[in-house]
C-alpha cells in the first residue's frame, strides 16, 4: 500500500492537531522508510518478479525487522515515546504516532500476498492479497487517501499561498507517482527499488514544510 498510508497520516491530524504532518507521515510510513535502508544493508530482501501480483511486481522475500507485526508494535512504542519525551507533547500525540506506525502493518495486510510476518523469526505470514485485483487496490488506496486528505484540509487552513499550493501539489504528486508505479514498467532490480524508496524521506520533509504554512482550523 502506498497512498493509503499517506491518507491515514493526513487524517490523524484531526486526532493530534499539534503534531506536524511531516511527523504523521513519518509514523504512518515508518516501515517503508526503514525498509530501503535494511535492504541496502542486506538485512532484508526483495526481488523484482513481474507477475508476482497483478499490481506490484515485487516479491517481498524477507522483511522481518521493518514489516513484522511484532516489530511494528515495538517501533510504534519507541516512536511514540521518543516523540513524546523529546517534544514534551501531550501523551495523546505520542499515542497517535505509535498507532500510526502500527497501522502500516494492518493496511499492508490488506494488499500483500500472505508474506507479512507476525514475528521477526516465526514462520506465520499474513496477507489478504487485494493486489491481485486492480479495482479493489485502487478503491482501497484512493478511498483512504481522499478521506484523509479531506480531513486534513478541513482540520487546517492555509496561512499563505505555500500552505495551499504546497498541499494540493503534494496530493497531485503522490497520485502521479502512484499511478506511474502501478501502470509503468517494473523497476530494473532490487537495488533500484531500495534507492527509489529512500526518496520517500522527501515526502516527509514536504509534509513538515506544508504544515508550517497551515494553521489548525
Ligand atoms: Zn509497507
Amino acid at each position: 500500500m502506498f497512498l493509503g498510508h499517506f491518507g491515514v497520516g493526513f487524517g490523524a491530524k484531526k486526532a493530534a492537531p499539534e503534531v506536524s504532518l511531516g511527523a504523521l507521515f513519518m509514523a504512518a510510513q515508518f516501515a517503508d522508510l526503514l525498509w530501503p535502508t535494511l535492504l541496502l544493508l542486506g538485512l532484508e530482501q526483495v526481488e523484482v518478479q513481474p507477475g508476482a501480483t497483478l499490481v506490484t511486481p515485487l516479491n517481498f522475500v524477507s522483511y522481518p525487522y521493518s514489516h513484522s507485526l511484532l516489530a511494528l508494535v515495538v517501533w510504534g512504542a519507541l516512536f511514540g515515546i521518543v516523540y513524546h519525551v523529546s517534544t514534551r507533547s501531550r501523551t495523546l500525540a505520542g499515542v497517535t504516532l505509535g498507532l500510526l506506525v502500527l497501522s502500516h502493518w494492518f493496511l499492508d495486510v490488506l494488499m500483500h500476498r500472505p508474506d507479512l510476518p507476525l514475528t521477526p523469526s516465526g514462520a506465520a505470514r499474513l496477507g489478504l492479497g487485494l493486489w491481485n485485483s486492480m479495482a479493489l487496490t485502487l478503491a482501497g488506496e484512493l478511498l483512504l487517501f481522499c478521506a484523509g486528505l479531506v480531513i486534513y484540509a478541513r482540520a487546517t487552513a492555509a496561512r499563505d499561498r505555500v500552505g495551499s499550493i504546497g498541499l494540493w501539489s503534494l496530493a497531485a504528486f503522490l497520485l502521479v507517482v502512484y499511478l506511474a508505479s502501478i501502470f509503468g514498467p517494473p523497476p530494473p532490480g532490487a537495488l533500484a527499488v531500495a534507492w527509489a524508496a529512500q526518496a520517500m524521506w522527501l515526502l516527509v520533509a514536504w509534509g513538515y514544510w506544508i504544515d508550517r504554512h497551515r494553521v489548525t482550523a
